[in-house]
């Protein structure tokens, strides 16, 4: 091996460590248990899971992974949906849900517009120069977006909380109306950059937003967004019911007992959304990402009647093809006797009306 190449792997190694490590590794916190399981005194933990120091394992795997054959960015074609801004504009009747990438979802629900883990930039990155890039555009642009009501937050990393993103929302029409509601730890975050209507919930909490109900619910996961401070804030997926239609957003997690919970204290439900990528390899992402079969376990244990997949396809985070998912979530599906129908990959942009 020569020499150049040697700087050139060594040259890899630090943008990778800095840039991934962001996303990914961090010491563990500090897990004194209080009186909530997952509270310590220096932030949250997980409670199906013992904490433990990551950097090794995250070396480890920045490690394998140059020596894999990654698909670049630029090898994907995802097709984008053709979508109808104006329908979506003008409606306040139907529920309707579109996925516009990863896990950013616009779910028009009893009249309100409502957003999830909001991204539209370049790249999920502290930065627009580097970091994990889109392969294919946003399904919807911000400015086709109707006015937006609501938006939930699943947790701080850069691919779930952007804050060009949250920018731009508060600056369109109407966004100083726009609700934020996320997870413990995270009002500061918001507060700092001029938004008011920002509710911070604990897992099980409840709030009433008009006529929908808003539900914060355990997941397992982590959080971490500048170099130090893991688990500072919390993580959870959301619940949101109206009237006559349940909705559950999972965010990001690995697969534990706290579906079958939410299912039994909250479900069933109309429509949810979960994770079906981000999970190899298995041996250091399986706690916090699931993997498509546990994304079918997820849509059983929580019964619902329909899910649609997220965080896939959209940015490359892990080691797996990003087309993966799909074709193991079909696998996974045909083993359980469900149908496509039911738990549905939608394209970039493409909108269900229920
Ligand atoms: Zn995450």
């Amino acid at each position: 091996m020569n020499i150049f190449i040697n700087i050139q792997i060594i040259k890899y190694l630090l943008v990778a460590s800095v840039f991934g490590g962001l996303l990914f590794y961090g010491c563990a916190a500090q897990t004194t248990k209080m009186d909530k399981p997952h509270h310590t005194e220096n932030g949250f933990t997980n409670v199906y899971l013992v904490e433990k120091p990551r950097l090794l394992d995250f070396l480890r795997w920045r490690w394998s992974r140059i020596w894999k054959d990654i698909p670049p960015p630029e090898s994907y074609d995802f097709p984008l949906s053709q979508n109808d801004p104006q329908f979506l504009r003008s409606n306040h009747e139907r529920t309707t849900l579109t996925w516009i990438g990863h896990a950013t979802l616009l779910l028009q629900l009893a009249g309100k517009n409502i957003l999830t883990d909001p991204i539209f930039s370049e790249r999920a990155s502290p930065v627009q120069w580097a970091g994990p890039k889109r392969v294919v555009e946003a399904g919807l642009s911000l400015n086709q977006l109707p006015p937006i009501d609501i938006v939930v937050i699943s947790h701080d990393h850069y691919d779930a909380l952007d804050e060009s993103t949250v920018k731009q929302l508060l600056e369109r029409e109407g966004g100083s109306k726009t609700a934020f509601y996320v997870p413990l730890g995270l009002k500061r975050w918001f507060q700092k950059r001029g938004i008011k209507r920002v509710t911070e919930m604990d897992w099980w909490e409840q709030q009433r937003d008009g006529s929908l109900e808003i539900i914060a619910v355990p997941v397992q996961h982590w959080s971490k967004r500048g170099l130090f401070g893991r688990n500072k804030n919390l993580w959870a997926g959301w619940v949101i019911r109206s009237e006559d239609c349940g909705f559950f957003f999972v965010g990001d997690s690995g697969y534990t007992p706290h579906f079958k919970e939410i299912g039994r204290k909250l479900g069933p439900f109309d429509l949810a959304a979960i994770p079906i990528g981000a999970y190899e390899p298995r041996w250091f992402m399986k706690n916090h990402h699931m993997n498509p079969q546990e994304a079918v376990m997820v849509h059983q244990d929580v019964g619902a009647k329909k899910s649609i997949a997220i965080h896939w396809g959209t940015f490359v985070l892990t080691d797996e093809p990003l087309d993966e998912p799909p074709k193991m979530l079909r696998k996974a599906l045909e083993k359980q006797e469900i149908s496509t129908d039911e738990f549905r990959v939608l394209k970039h942009g493409e909108t269900i009306v229920e």
